[in-house]
């Protein structure tokens, strides 16, 4: 375990963010650099006091204690929680936050299992949710109510990579006292760090980005150290606590979260930009190409483009099965943000439960995939995509 400094850097503090000084009567040879595995879910606990009691589902396991701190910094928060699950994530931080009665305002172009979770799970405990287009401020505004407490988007958005300007909504959450809460999963905080925006939660699915390797589920939830807290007792009473080897996991992703975000922003400029020359290929989304709609917020906005984009095929959902039958690198699957290249197709993933035609209307014809560029050679990638797509 490297020694404790005060450092600014986000590759730094993604190295060595949290790590607390070894203990005053350790020698050098028994500081190992590498965080060891607490695979134990109890601890000896002190005589006399409830002081300090470590239990992994309370979220107070070594291995996620220090990830917890470590993440803080990286966002810039006060505290920050680790939990099971993206999903668990969102849970837990929206029903902090959220009481039977309440209003939840939110961007209607979320993550599948988010629209599920608001629009179906909160309704049966009593909460409220208006889904909004998130492109039309003055909709956010109409729809307000007495008892909305928060706003909830997502940006970039899956699967149509669109960057939400943050402008509007943080100045509608200002003005109205209203809590902002931003999942920032695509974006990964080298790209883009929600706080410094005027959000006043983030919540991350560290399956993506932050592990990075496709070999840990996690999920964050990033804010003010009371708010994070109430996000503590409903993990511990929901049970949606991480298993201390993965928390392990999530460590040894983060230590190379910058190079390998930068990596996958680089690749996936230059996959677009080969994309957007080709006549097989009718649409490129990518928010780092001008032709994309959100370029201008994303340039603004965004510290790096990220690792998404999608391309829809001129030949449709046929010359799709073909493409993807004949590609090699690229793997078929449906998650996103490691360091292997990954294509999905919404028709047979978070979007199978709609018609092709409400798809196309919702801008997802078939014909389109999303890619998640690993951090393969780009030349290996492009000539993959390449000889398949022709
Ligand atoms: C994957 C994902 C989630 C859910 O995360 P899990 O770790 O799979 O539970 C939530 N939001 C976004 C944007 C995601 O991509």
């Amino acid at each position: 375990m490297p020694r404790a400094t005060q450092p600014t850097g986000l590759s730094t503090l993604a190295l060595h963010g949290g790590v607390e000084p070894p203990h005053p009567s350790a020698t050098p040879g028994d500081v190992p650099i590498v965080t060891p595995i607490y695979q134990s879910v109890n601890y000896v606990q002190e005589f006399g006091t409830a002081e300090g009691l470590r239990y992994p589902r309370y979220g107070t396991g070594l291995n996620a204690e220090l990830v917890q701190r470590r993440l803080a910094l990286l966002e810039g928060a006060e505290a920050g929680l680790l939990l099971g699950s993206g999903m668990g994530a969102t849970a837990c931080a929206l029903l902090a936050l959220l009481r039977p009665g309440d209003h939840l305002l939110a961007s209607a172009w979320i993550y599948g299992g988010t629209h599920r979770l608001l629009t179906q799970e909160f309704a049966s405990v009593g909460i409220d949710v208006t889904l909004v287009d998130p492109t039309e401020t003055r909709d956010w505004r109409k729809r307000l109510r007495r008892e909305t407490r928060a706003i909830f988007l997502e940006s970039p958005v899956n699967p149509t990579c669109r960057v939400l300007d943050m402008r509007p909504v943080r100045l509608l959450t200002q003005e109205s006292g209203l809590a902002l809460v931003v999942d920032s999963t695509f974006a990964s905080p080298v790209n883009f760090r929600p706080l410094e925006h005027g959000a006043d939660v983030v919540i991350h699915s560290t399956t993506k980005y932050l592990n990075g390797h496709h070999d840990a589920l996690g999920g964050a939830v990033l804010g003010t150290a009371s708010y994070v807290e109430e996000v503590r007792q409903k993990m511990m009473t929901w049970g949606q606590a991480p298993d201390p080897f993965a928390c392990w996991l999530l460590e040894r992703g983060l230590k190379t979260l910058d190079v390998r975000v930068r990596r996958h922003n680089e690749n996936a400029m230059r996959v677009a930009t080969w994309a957007e020359d080709r006549k097989e290929i009718r649409r490129v989304h990518f928010p780092g190409l001008a032709s994309h709609p959100d370029h201008q917020v994303a340039a603004a906005q965004l510290d790096g483009f990220g690792g998404m984009l999608a391309i829809e095929l001129t030949g449709g959902g046929k010359s799709a099965d073909r493409m993807l039958r004949r590609l090699k690198i690229w793997q078929h699957a449906p998650s996103l943000g490691g360091v292997d290249s990954l294509v999905s197709e919404p028709r047979y993933t978070s979007h199978s439960h709609f018609s092709p035609d409400e798809r196309a209307q919702i801008g997802i014809p078939d014909g389109f995939l999303r890619l998640s560029v690993g951090i393969e050679d780009a030349d290996d990638l492009i000539a993959d995509l390449e000889q398949a797509v022709r």
